[in-house]
């Protein structure tokens, strides 16, 4: 399995002071802790050898899971994994695939609203990014608007504005 967590902090329950520091720069979260142990637990039951993320992110009622590897090792068969990482979780988990073109996690992030475009300016050196979303799926967004800015930040290490058309 691989995870952002030493396997030796996910095996102790605790972490040691580099995970720590990662922490404190924002790299690393205490969600993406609890994920891990979560899936180290479920290890022990169905075989997650092969199980990766990268990252976690809290959207509130949802918890998107970036993997680099196949979704399906997370989504497990007929979804079991998922539905137990959703039921330690208390809430609804997604699994996505981590992705180096920022529109692709964007729309992850943000899924099942239809994404009309992203436009990035830069101004005074300075980058900012516009997503813009059909006004008919405001209703459709996993998250508050406030909420859906910071994950994306979290992930993308940029600010984005989001406005709807
Ligand atoms: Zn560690």
């Amino acid at each position: 399995m691989k995870t952002p967590v030493c396997e030796e902090d996910i095996r102790e329950g605790r972490l040691c002071s580099e995970c720590e520091k990662k922490i404190s720069k924002g790299d690393l979260s205490a969600l993406d802790f609890e994920v891990a142990r979560l899936l180290a637990r479920i290890n022990q039951r169905r075989n997650l050898t092969a199980a990766s993320f990268t990252r976690c992110i809290d959207l509130g009622r949802m918890v998107v899971i970036f993997t680099e590897g196949e979704p399906g090792v997370l989504i497990g068969r007929n979804g079991t994994v998922v539905s137990e990482l959703s039921h330690a979780l208390g809430k609804r988990v997604r699994i996505a695939q981590s992705s180096s073109d920022a529109r692709k996690t964007i729309a992850d992030l943000l899924a099942p609203a239809k994404i009309l475009g992203i436009n990035t300016m830069y101004h005074e050196g300075v980058q900012n990014t516009k997503v813009r979303i059909e006004k008919g799926s405001i209703q459709s967004l996993p998250a508050d608007l406030d909420t859906l800015g910071k994950a994306i930040k979290t992930v993308l290490k940029q600010d984005v504005t989001i406005v709807f058309e």
